[in-house]
């Protein structure tokens, strides 16, 4: 298992240390989930020029080739969730959401019911919910979007990098398979992000 220095950097001779701390927005005092992501660029020094500015950006980055980059701290917060989180009772077992609510928030109008069960949802403990900035790790594979609901394939060396990740991520974190999430899965996203992204 590789070792996290006292900055939440991953030291292994995988990984290339390229932190951006314009991309980390304050501290993640746990990690309970992996978010896996397609980055919707060409390559991966585009992606990283985009860090170095700011804003959003996630933990780590998955080049075509499978290299992997860190480009921040596992101790900071980075915004690669999006601002609003889909209902997983809603998705997983209805019967577990409180019925009445959500009967009530599934009549409002698109918008309004997005925000509505955002916030109706940040107010459960993970794992009843899905993952949010303040308790995820976040993997960018570099990939382009091609249409409205597809993605380009993750490559093969990408989902290889991508297995060895994880599972250094579960070693550190204690955590499972059940949670690591794709991103549309969590939020209202292209739902060919990551899609033939693999692991176990
Ligand atoms: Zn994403």
């Amino acid at each position: 298992m590789s070792t996290i220095d006292a900055n939440g950097m991953l030291i292994d001779p995988k990984v290339i240390l390229r932190r951006s701390s314009g991309i980390e927005h304050g501290a993640l005092p746990s990690v309970l989930a992996i978010v896996v992501h397609q980055t919707d660029s060409s390559t991966a020094e585009s992606s990283l020029n985009g860090y170095q500015v700011g804003g959003n950006g996630a933990h780590f980055l998955i080049d075509k080739n499978g290299q992997i980059y860190q480009t921040a701290s596992v101790f900071a917060r980075c915004y690669h969730v999006g601002k609003l989180i889909k209902s997983k009772c809603l998705t997983i077992n209805k019967n577990s959401c409180d019925t009445g609510a959500m009967a009530k928030m599934l009549a409002m109008s698109w918008v309004n019911q997005i925000n509505a069960i955002d916030a109706h949802e940040r107010a459960k403990p993970y794992p009843d919910r899905y993952p949010v900035n303040s308790d995820s790790i976040g993997i960018e594979l570099v990939g382009m979007h091609i249409d409205d609901k597809t993605y380009e394939a993750v490559t093969a060396a990408q989902n290889s990098s991508l297995q060895w990740l994880i599972e250094e991520l579960y070693a550190q974190f204690n955590l499972k398979a059940e949670d690591v999430y794709k991103h549309p899965t969590v939020s209202y996203k292209n739902p060919g992000e990551a899609s033939s992204a693999i692991w176990k």
